[in-house]
């Protein structure tokens, strides 16, 4: 009974969940993989959230626009960072804003902007790659492509290719285990040099005797007849190539899901679904999908571009607030996902201080590298208040930090809000595998990830 009282441990999901709670967790699950294969980039989980917030009464917001209580808006920034907003009926000032904030970009390899040669019978287009990969990884899977072209009379060309079944997918070439002996001696991290990540989308010359370079027009010739682009206009594309496998259930009981991306769609996808479902909030909400967090939160689509400071700014002179008052009233959970223990690796796991897979969505009350370097540790007193939250709404979560202290580390969005003068932790979903172009996670995990947005904007 002592220990009952006062000691403290993990619970596993599925073990406490009932009938009802399994037929929750398992429907849940299927509408966002159906997110995640609509939804491979930063763009697609966009144009997804703005369908699925403007299916719910959600309008476009115009950068200062008049605000009234019970409006619902999103604001797309570029087609690359969403927005979605409530407005509360509680006094801003006193209140604040609630906001999740989760990404929306995934590690991938990006096509260069001279992309396109021929050697030795194969066509390719060369990459540089995006985020934090292990580049062994990406070689011998099925790629699709997906993207935007901008053709020289500024049409925006959207391409999509290796998704449908019947597309033809795409390659990185790996060496044969007979010739590799050289390759498999080398540190992992030097196995696939970057400028080998040379994506095969070619093989056959176009048949003119005079002609270069043959294989590489007849792919010319191929885009230009589906797409109406030239070789010029990949100067000002994006193109991204990204595993083409879709989204599947793991395992014979289907508790997990593979796919790529769940790093951060896993926290994007419950984001969006909590805000809509939040519709007797009185305060005013908000979630934030963003950007190049991958690749440091820059630019004008990420975190740290002052379009945030400028929404908060805007939305409280909108109510008659000043701003500097409601973002020192506001909180924020940094919705982010982290490493799931995993029993095959435990070495770079510290096991009580580890999410547990299927343990609920899971708190980290710092990240970073070498001693809590580059993180905004939320405060006892904040942590404490989101604690209070999530067991008045029954919520099952767990806390953890990335691994062992002396093994590596990393960040995420938390510290730009936080740098803002707004009570920021951060919470999400943990994954086995992550940044490989297949992640899992527990249908478990994500749906108490769910719940637990849907308590923080009650
Ligand atoms: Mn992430
Ligand atoms: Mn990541």
């Amino acid at each position: 009974q002592l220990a009952e009282e006062l000691t403290f441990s993990k619970k596993n999901v599925y073990e406490a969940a009932d009938d009802e709670k399994m037929q929750k967790i398992f429907d849940y699950a299927e509408g966002y993989k159906a997110f995640l294969n609509a939804a491979k980039t930063e763009r697609e989980a966009v144009r997804r959230g703005v369908a699925m917030a403007e299916a719910e009464g959600f309008r476009a917001y115009t950068l200062g626009e008049k605000l009234q209580p019970g409006d619902c808006r999103y604001y797309n920034n570029r087609d690359k960072n969403l927005f979605l907003f409530r407005v509360g009926e509680e006094n801003l000032e006193e209140d604040g804003i609630r906001i999740l904030a989760a990404h929306i970009d995934s590690p991938r390899l990006d096509l260069k902007q001279n992309p396109l040669y021929e050697d030795s019978g194969m066509g390719f287009l060369k990459t540089h790659y995006y985020g934090g990969i292990k580049k062994y990884q990406w070689t011998a899977i099925p790629l699709a492509l997906h993207g935007v072209v901008v053709t020289a009379d500024g049409k925006n060309v959207d391409v999509v290719i290796g998704e449908d079944p019947a597309d033809p997918v795409f390659y990185v070439n790996d060496l044969l285990p007979h010739l590799a002996q050289e390759q498999m001696a080398r540190p992992m991290a030097s196995a696939i040099p970057g400028e080998s990540l040379n994506i095969l989308v070619g093989g056959i010359p176009f048949a003119d005797d005079k002609a270069d370079n043959k294989i590489k027009l007849n792919v010319l010739r191929i885009l230009n007849e589906k797409y109406g682009i030239c070789e010029e206009d990949f100067i000002s594309a994006e193109l991204c190539a990204v595993p083409a496998f879709p989204a599947r259930d793991i395992g014979f009981d289907r508790a997990m899901i593979g796919a790529y991306g769940h790093d951060d769609r896993v926290c994007a996808y419950p984001e969006i679904t909590a805000i809509l479902a939040a519709k007797e909030t009185k305060h005013t909400v908000m979630s934030i999908l963003a950007d190049k967090e991958e690749i440091g939160s820059i630019g004008v689509t990420g975190m740290q571009n002052c379009l945030l400071r400028d929404m908060i700014d805007l939305i409280s002179t909108a109510r008659g607030a000043c701003p500097a008052v409601v973002r020192a009233h506001s909180m924020c959970l940094s919705a982010d996902v982290n490493a799931a223990f995993d029993p095959n690796f435990p070495e770079v796991y510290e096991r009580r201080n580890s999410a547990m897979i299927s343990c609920g969505t899971t708190m980290s009350k710092f990240t970073g590298s070498r001693g809590k370097s580059g993180t905004s540790d939320a405060s006892a007193e904040f942590v404490g208040k989101v604690r209070r939250i999530f067991a008045e709404n029954g919520v099952m979560w767990q806390t953890s930090e990335l691994g062992k202290v002396d093994c590596g580390g990393g960040g995420t969005v938390a510290m730009f809000l936080a740098n803002m003068n707004i009570d920021t932790v951060d919470l999400g979903v943990p994954v086995i595998s992550m940044h490989a172009p297949y992640e899992v996670v527990s249908k478990a995990d994500l749906y108490t990830t769910h719940e637990a947005f849907v308590a923080f904007l009650k």
